[in-house]
């Protein structure tokens, strides 16, 4: 959080509600976490935050800034037709970021951002996220598709940003993928850091130490994006 403010560093990933594959693992801190997302919000950051269900959503609703549909949501179409709905979605206007289900073509990524759209969410309110496909052939089990991303970026008219984290899986390629990533001018990354990485109750594989990622914002802080709103580097 502290390295957020240093660099101007907009946004935030704090989530109280976590997808998880097992259910004997950790799940978020669920409603119990808001105070910790008040702090945040105290602090000036503003909050992107997963919601699973309509449920989860009337909390996350209420404060976040960017709503994130995860991977396993991106073709729950029920879910998506709802999203633009609420009252409290049309007053606060937040974006939504969408990321690629991890089997899923242009086509069906694409498609999902539409559903979003007829309910509601206008166009320039909606962030794709690319994080990879699971194809089996991999060694980390993901690959990053840029060739798509950079395809949704220029013939659509939402903002694309790379996920590099789950893109990989893997901590010695998070920052090479983010830095491919950022000579291909996307609208920003969302990458995930923890303290003591090894320590993260969640992908601790893939997780950067926060002198790690101090370092590539020193590297690279002429060319990132942190000039426009959105554009800036996501931090979880
Ligand atoms: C995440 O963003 O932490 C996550 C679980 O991602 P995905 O939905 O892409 O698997
Ligand atoms: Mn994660």
């Amino acid at each position: 959080m502290r390295l957020c403010q240093k660099f101007g560093v907009t946004y935030f990933r704090a989530q109280i509600f976590k997808p998880r594959t097992s259910p004997y693992s950790f799940q978020g801190h669920g409603e119990s976490g808001l105070t910790i997302i008040d702090f945040l919000r105290e602090q000036g950051l503003k909050l992107v935050s997963e919601a699973c269900s309509l449920e989860q959503l009337k909390v996350v609703e209420t404060y976040a800034d960017v709503i994130q549909v995860g991977a396993r949501n991106m073709q729950n179409f029920e879910y998506l037709k709802q999203i633009g709905r609420s009252a409290i979605f049309q007053r606060r206007l937040p974006y939504v970021m969408l990321k690629r289900g991890f089997s899923n073509n242009y086509k069906e990524w694409i498609g999902s951002a539409k559903y979003l759209e007829e309910s509601g969410v206008p166009e320039d309110k909606i962030i794709l996220c690319e994080r990879g496909t699971r194809d089996g052939v991999a060694f980390t089990g993901t690959t990053l598709d840029f060739a798509m991303a950079y395809k949704a970026k220029y013939e659509t008219p939402y903002q694309v940003i790379i996920d590099p984290s789950h893109g990989t899986g893997a901590r010695d390629l998070v920052l090479p993928m983010a830095k491919l990533s950022l000579g291909l001018s996307f609208d920003g990354m969302m990458i995930e850091v923890h303290p003591e990485p090894e320590k993260s109750v969640s992908d601790a594989k893939q997780a950067l130490s926060v002198p790690e990622i101090e370092q590539f914002l020193l590297d690279h802080i002429s060319n990132l994006g942190l000039r426009q709103e959105v554009g800036g580097i996501y931090a979880n």
